[in-house]
């Protein structure tokens, strides 16, 4: 028996071999340097558990690595960890109880970097029961971590390069920005998570005064007050129609289609267009005090990104917008940023001031309406943007900060996108969408724990010094450095260097990297290219395969993709898979709080890590499309593919037999040569949707070729399996010795446990060398044993039977019962294939009648004789003994006495007639009818009538105490 403990015992049974064996290790070793595969494994921060999203990308990120190394490749893999930003510093903030930026200024920077240091492991050894667990392959303890020094200097080495080359730029930029957080956000960041919500505020339409022109107002409408504070100017569209109206004593003007919004009685005193209005000059609100003398408050034109179906037709500008930004630039507005860094007011009204930007919506309203500003107020939802970490409301800010310029190489990351190979393909398109919408990348952040930027700034002068390595900064800095420096902020802000223009003191800026910026640089930082590995690096640039969920196509491909145009004007990876996401059940997002979720542990507890490995690779996840998680398809996947092959080792390994090979040369049985085409046509198949990357197809036809070797080559098969014959048992066996052999193999990359199990029931047998099947090599089809004439035949063997087998169906007929006759019509098969169907539908004749027909069909005779009764009957006691013998345990070559008794005539008949047949077929030397002194006797029942039995066992010995 193969299963006497659990599954999921017998795949632990499995990582402990694996391990002892260093069966991972060798499996690379024994593949030559000269022949790299090369694998790039992203690193995920090790700040929470890990779950389904993950674990796809564990089975996925293994199976390929594990393909190619079968295929004769040398296919490294080193685990990475993402150790900076964000992610460690909420935690760290949450546990310290720090509620704002500023408390971290005063606990210290060292401490609280030092304490996110501390943290940012926390949860490595649940990951790596994790991987180990789902029969990932990976050096896990030697990991590459972002925070490690010589990570770090990469960082640096790659920021000095392209700095020089001038694709940085320092800049001010309106930005998304957490008041909370206290830093920018790309869009990328909040595209990725998906950060907009819909929120229900109050808009307001206010009115504006104009200087030129008595009791007039412009209508501008906003849904965000607070940001009236800071209004600089208004903007109209100078090619639409606007009008003037007048409502009690006061004049009103709005584009002439928001006219319809207007609830009061209104009389039209003019119509105009919006050139008209460019400008004039109106009152502000609110008196900001601004050290420019840059004009403001005056109307401009905002060309067509006034739109004339929503508002008033009248845009109120502050800096807080991305139009804004780009009209206060174009119209060399004055700057107004009145929210301070926190979100705190510094600037209008004085006892507001220190107010959190949101609560001011209040005020705002409630002050305008005192003042009889407020012309209209409403209830407005639209889509609002959080901050994914924090969850606090997003605002736009105008900020300092570091930029790559995009779009200077754009077309170069156009140009070279089309060398990369996306599965599935259409992400191809939507990626090029993403490199020509994509703004240039803020590369700084306003935060601790990450990349210290190596940018020195001359107090006097503003010269700046770029830094790209550790030597470098020794050579310049003005004190001492310790050997192995780190380049934390923390550290790095101590370091001073002497300005070369003016002697003066130079400081480091205070941003730090971007974590996508060190993500992007994992294919040289990991390995501290070009300070080490230069050579090595030669021969594993670029990577042959990446993977990652779809959220990272414009995150972590992206970013390295930039990164390696800006390098070396290359792609960083030829070929990358992209995952779908998992999903609850219902569809909606997985969510520890609604335990909408099976935990994974779980499940593979219940149906062992193949069985989720496959479900995940067969499902639409691999064709980068969502999937809803369903255990009851797990529990499918594991009855049709893992219990399904168990029990085809279960029967292979119960047949006792001497001296088997491998040997297929030339098999003279019609099924052996049937599932010989088959598996060699599966090796082909399989084969090239490897290389495409197709492991959902790679599934399909492993799960199709296991139901066809269960279901009919063994299962028409077992005469021959069980035959006194040994040269006909023989081949059988040696055929599928052959089949369950090349099916490990291709089950390897996939399956890595099943196949194992496989592989060293094999090895236990003497068939094969090896010591575990992923130290083999990729099995290579063999064209001439694929015989498409045996393949179309067998084909059609297959369709009588089935339909010939519904028919019994339909009149109610068991398989059991022999029946006379069957006539097939139109229809021509060889002998050979018409007594696989003879066999396979209990039929003693089969008539061929030939004829011109379109479409054959099948006559069944369903007449029962009570001759054929009692044959039916015997074939019933066959297998109700045959399940007594297996409840003994004996294997074929167990021979017995059977002693019987029954009531019923019938019955016995059935034994009397038969007997020879019975012998046969359960390795009976002698039947006789007498239970007198017998012990254990057996009780079944045929027909409702009681049969009852004993099995004498001639020899106990089982075949190995034979040996
Ligand atoms: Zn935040
Ligand atoms: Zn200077």
């Amino acid at each position: 028996m193969v299963l006497k403990i659990s599954y999921n015992e017998k795949e632990m049974e499995l990582l402990r071999f694996w391990k002892d064996n260093k069966i991972f290790e060798k499996s690379i070793e024994q593949r030559s340097k000269d022949n790299p595969y090369v694998f790039y494994d992203g690193p995920p921060f090790a700040t929470g558990l890990p779950h389904y999203g993950h674990i796809l990308s564990f089975v996925t990120k293994d199976v390929f690595p594990r393909y190619w190394t079968m295929k004769g490749y040398r296919c490294e893999r080193r685990w990475g960890w993402d150790c900076h930003g964000l992610p460690i510093e909420s935690i760290c903030e949450r546990a310290l109880n720090l509620k704002q930026k500023n408390e971290i200024y005063e606990m210290g920077v060292s401490e609280f970097n030092e304490f996110c240091r501390s943290k940012v492991l926390w949860y490595t050894n649940e990951w790596k029961k994790t991987v180990d667990r789902m029969g990932k392959w990976i050096d896990f303890d030697n990991s590459y971590k972002t925070m490690d020094n010589t990570y770090m200097e990469t960082v640096w080495y790659i920021f000095a390069k392209i700095y020089t080359e001038e694709f940085i730029y320092r800049g001010k930029k309106v930005l998304f920005y957490c008041p909370r957080c206290e830093t920018p956000l790309s869009n990328f960041e909040i595209a990725m998570d998906n950060s907009y919500r819909d929120v229900t505020e109050q808009s307001i339409t206010v009115k504006f005064k104009l200087k030129d022109e008595p009791k007039t107002y412009l209508l501008a409408w906003t849904t965000t007050p607070w940001t009236l504070i800071g209004n600089v100017a208004l903007a109209v569209n100078s090619e639409r129609k606007y009008v003037k109206i007048k409502i009690d004593d006061e004049f009103l003007i709005i584009i002439e289609n928001q006219l319809d919004t207007i609830k009061h009685n209104y009389e039209i005193l003019d119509e105009f267009k919006g050139k008209v209005l460019i400008n004039r000059e109106y009152e502000p609100l609110y008196q900001i005090s601004t050290d420019t003398d840059k004009r403001g408050h005056f109307v401009i034109d905002g060309g067509d990104d006034v739109l004339f179906d929503e508002g008033t037709g009248v845009i109120h500008l502050a800096i807080y917008g991305e139009f804004d930004y780009e009209m206060i630039k174009k119209y060399d507005l004055p700057i107004i940023q009145h929210i301070d860094e926190h979100g705190n007011l510094t600037e209008g009204p004085r006892d507001w001031i220190g107010m959190w930007f949101k609560d001011l919506d209040e005020k705002v309203l409630e002050d305008l309406k005192d003042r009889d500003l407020l012309f209209e107020l409403e209830v407005y939802t639209h889509s609002y943007p959080f901050c994914y970490r924090c969850d606090t409301p997003l605002i736009y800010n105008a900020l300092d900060a570091w930029f790559i310029n995009i779009q200077q190489i754009k077309t170069r990351l156009l140009e070279t996108n089309e060398k990369i190979k996306w599965y599935p393909k259409e992400i191809s398109r939507r990626y090029e969408s993403i490199i020509n919408t994509a703004p240039d990348w803020c590369i700084s952040r306003n935060r601790f724990w990450a990349t210290a930027m190596p940018i020195w700034e001359c107090k006097e002068c503003t010269q700046i010094k770029v830094v790209g390595s550790v030597n470098e900064l020794r050579e310049n800095a003005i004190e001492d450095l310790p050997d192995n420096l780190d380049l934390h902020r923390h550290i790095v802000d101590k370091i001073h260097i002497k300005c070369s223009n003016c002697g003066e003191v130079m400081n480091r800026v205070p941003e730090v990297f971007d974590c996508w910026l060190e993500s992007g640089s994992m294919p040289y930082a990991a390995k501290h290219y070009p300070f080490e590995n230069v050579d090595w690096f030669k021969h594993n640039f670029p990577s042959d395969f990446v993977s990652e969920y779809i959220g990272q196509v414009r995150a972590w491909f992206y970013y390295m993709h930039v990164i390696s145009v800006l390098l070396f004007d290359e792609i960083p990876f030829k070929n990358v898979v992209v995952n779908g996401n998992i999903l609850a059940e219902d569809g909606t997002k997985m969510s520890k709080s609604k335990r909408n979720f099976p935990d994974p542990n779980l499940m593979i507890e219940k149906y062992g890590a193949d069985a989720l490995r496959i479900y995940l690779l067969s499902s639409q996840l691999m064709r980068a499309q969502d999937l809803n998680f369903k255990e009851e398809i797990v529990k499918q996947v594991y009855r049709r593919f893992n219990l399904l092959l168990i029990n085809v080792l279960k029967f292979y390994l119960l047949i006792d037999i001497d001296n088997i090979t491998m040997d297929i040369e030339d098999p003279d049985n019609i099924l052996d040569q049937w599932i010989v085409s088959s598996l060699n046509i599966l090796i082909r198949d399989i084969t090239q949707l490897m290389d495409d990357y197709d492991t959902a197809e790679v599934s399909r036809l492993f799960f199709n070729f296991i139901e066809d070797l269960s279901t009919w080559y063994i299962k028409n098969s077992r005469n021959r399996f069980k035959s006194e014959k040994v040269n006909e048992k023989i081949s059988a066996m040696n055929t599928l010795s052959y089949i369950l052999y090349n099916l490990s193999k291709l089950l390897a990359p996939l399956t890595p446990f099943i196949s194992e199990m496989i592989f060293q029931k094999l090895a236990e047998k003497g068939i094969v060398n090896l010591k575990s099947v992923h130290l083999e090599f990729w099995p290579e089809f063999d064209e001439k044993l694929i015989d498409s004439e045996v393949l179309k035949n067998m084909q059609l063997t297959r369709e009588v039977v089935k339909r010939s087998l519904e028919l019994r169906d339909n009149s109610k007929i068991p398989v059991r019962q022999v029946l006379n006759k069957v006539t097939l019509k139109g229809l021509n098969l060889e002998k050979k294939y018409l007594d696989i169907i003879v066999e396979a539908i209990n039929v003693r004749n089969i008539y061929i009648e030939k004829g011109e027909v379109a479409e054959f069909s099948i006559e069944l005779d369903t007449n029962i004789t009570p001759e054929l009764k009692l044959e039916g009957i015997a074939r019933n006691l066959i297998r109700h003994l045959n399940n007594y013998r297996k409840q003994l345990n004996l294997s074929t070559k167990n021979r017995i006495n059977l002693y019987f008794k029954t009531e019923d005539s019938e019955i016995a008949e059935a034994f009397k007639n038969h007997e020879e047949k019975i012998k046969k077929m359960i390795q009976a030397d002698t039947i006789i009818q007498n239970l007198e002194d017998k012990q254990d006797i057996k009780k079944f029942k045929i027909e409702n009538k009681v049969v009852e039995a004993y099995i004498e066992v001639k020899s106990k010995l089982k075949i190995k105490e034979e040996k």
